[in-house]
């Protein structure tokens, strides 16, 4: 018998502005607030800047890729780059602040003509049913 390891997500989380150059997350987050979509849904959703200085100098990072700051080596580490602490925090956040399985969204975008791009963590069945019907809905 096949074990059913069905995820049950309670927490979304919407993640605009990793790069600060890119756009298309903090514009989204911030006109999903002013509409009121996170309001009366059947999960709790929530968002993320997660790096308000790049964003506010839209440069992609003040001192490293944001992106590539999460290795177990920099989250344990006391380096003080801007995008180091930052990461830390982040980290922190999503480990302390709950228990409650969380579905993260990183929204980005790109200059090279590729269309929409999902990209998942791992296979696991939740991720690519997402990506199925995400794709479904905007092609
Ligand atoms: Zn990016």
């Amino acid at each position: 018998m096949k074990d059913d390891k069905r995820q049950i997500i309670e927490k979304v989380t919407i993640i605009g502005g990793t790069h600060g150059n890119e756009y298309i997350g903090p514009y989204f987050i911030g006109k999903a607030e002013q509409v009121g979509v996170y309001q009366d849904n059947a999960l709790e959703v929530a968002t993320l800047l997660a790096n308000p200085q790049a964003f506010v100098q839209a440069r992609r990072f003040i001192d490293q890729d944001l992106n590539r700051s999460f290795s177990p080596r920099i989250l344990s580490g006391t380096q003080d780059s801007y995008e180091y602490q930052r990461a830390r925090e982040i980290a922190r956040h999503f480990s302390q602040n709950d228990t409650a399985q969380h579905f993260l969204v990183d929204l980005h975008s790109t200059t090279a003509n590729m269309g929409i791009t999902l990209i998942a963590s791992n296979n696991e069945p939740l991720n690519l049913h997402t990506g199925a019907y995400v794709q479904k809905k905007t092609s």
